[in-house]
């Protein structure tokens, strides 16, 4: 198990920020509501998220880590259901298959915590007494010790911890409620304390920054079933670049290039050419117009209508930037 397992690992586990994407996605489904992570060297040498979530219990710690082993098929959202299927209950025997992992949880309805890790030729799980206040605590060491050939794909300590930054930044635009605390070889580097569950600008602000939020084109509209809401930086509000460019479908952070491109089209549209607008942008649509065709570790959907989710949203853009023309 433990070779299909690293195979798996190909196709989940790229690099340290999806094994951090894939450990905030489930502190988040374990309803977590304040999640720490310490990262040392860019991640490779520990990625270690704490949250406060419902926790594992002792009996169920082993099937966490094992294949195919998920809890979540019954409450999975219509969009995880198209997007990810595929990858469910594999996150973390994949990420245990390619590092030192140790889980160590404490449900709030347990007295003692417990703790599994895999030892051994065989990596058999062996659970053991822990000490750990409510909730989870995942610890990842030496990621990739065992597989040279990824290693060897790994870019720079900063450039991996950028990686990681952008997945923590996306978590914390798209749940503001959480609270997220991101160090880096023991020094603080993000702390976003949770707002209420729908005060965007809030959350945008401590995650892009005020200036961002206070200069932004604000838009909110539906139409057809489709719906956006966001946060446009305008020609002078700051130094354009991609470092800005978040984009959300039905809640989940999409690197979409279709939403780029309708974007980029509004701002040339109505500003003359821009290398790279800032936005953080929300766009909801019925998951069933979501194709499910798509890798879900690279952060792509296809829309079935295309066109029309892109005109839709070109048109939205150009309206908000330039009102008196409408
Ligand atoms: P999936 O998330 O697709 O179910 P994973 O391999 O990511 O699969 O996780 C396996 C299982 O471990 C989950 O179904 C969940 O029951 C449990 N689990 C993982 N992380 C946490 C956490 N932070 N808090 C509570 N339960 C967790
Ligand atoms: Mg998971």
């Amino acid at each position: 198990p433990r070779l299909a397992n690293q195979i798996a690992a190909g196709e989940v586990v790229e690099r340290p920020a999806s094994v951090v994407k894939e450990l905030l996605e489930n502190s988040l489904d374990a309803g977590a509501t304040k999640i720490e992570l310490d990262i040392e060297k860019g991640g490779h040498k520990r990625i270690r998220l704490r949250d406060n979530g419902a926790g594992i219990v002792k009996d169920e710690l082993e099937l966490a880590l094992s294949r195919h082993a998920t809890s979540k098929i019954a409450t999975l959202n219509d969009l995880d259901r198209i997007l990810s299927l595929g990858f469910r209950g594999e996150a973390l025997a994949s990420i245990s298959s390619v590092s030192r992992l140790v889980l160590t949880s404490k449900p709030v309805a347990q007295e003692q915590a417990w703790q599994a890790c895999c030892e051994g030729r065989e990596m058999s799980v062996v659970v053991s007494p822990a000490a750990h206040p409510d909730g989870t605590t995942i610890d990842v060491a030496d990621l990739f010790y065992n597989t040279p050939a990824r290693r060897k794909f790994l870019r720079t300590e900063k450039t991996e911890f950028q990686h990681i930054e952008d997945v923590v930044k996306r978590i914390a635009l798209s749940h503001p409620h959480v609270t997220c605390v991101l160090r880096h070889n023991g020094k603080p580097v993000k702390r976003f304390p949770g707002v209420s569950q729908d005060n965007y600008p809030q959350r945008i602000a401590a995650v892009v920054g005020q200036r961002f939020i206070d200069n932004a084109v604000y838009i909110a509209i539906e139409h057809q079933g489709m719906k956006i809401q966001a946060w446009l930086g305008n020609e002078n509000a700051m130094r354009s670049s991609t470092d800005c460019q978040f984009s959300f479908v039905n809640g989940r952070g999409m690197r979409d290039k279709l939403i780029l491109h309708a974007i980029r089209q509004a701002y040339e549209s109505v500003l003359g050419v821009l290398e790279q607008p800032s936005f953080v942008f929300y766009f909801d649509i019925d998951p069933y117009e979501v194709d499910v065709n798509v890798h879900p570790a690279k952060h792509e959907v296809r829309f079935q209508q295309s066109r029309l989710v892109h005109d839709f949203i070109c048109k939205a853009v150009c309206d908000a930037l330039a009102p008196e023309h409408s």
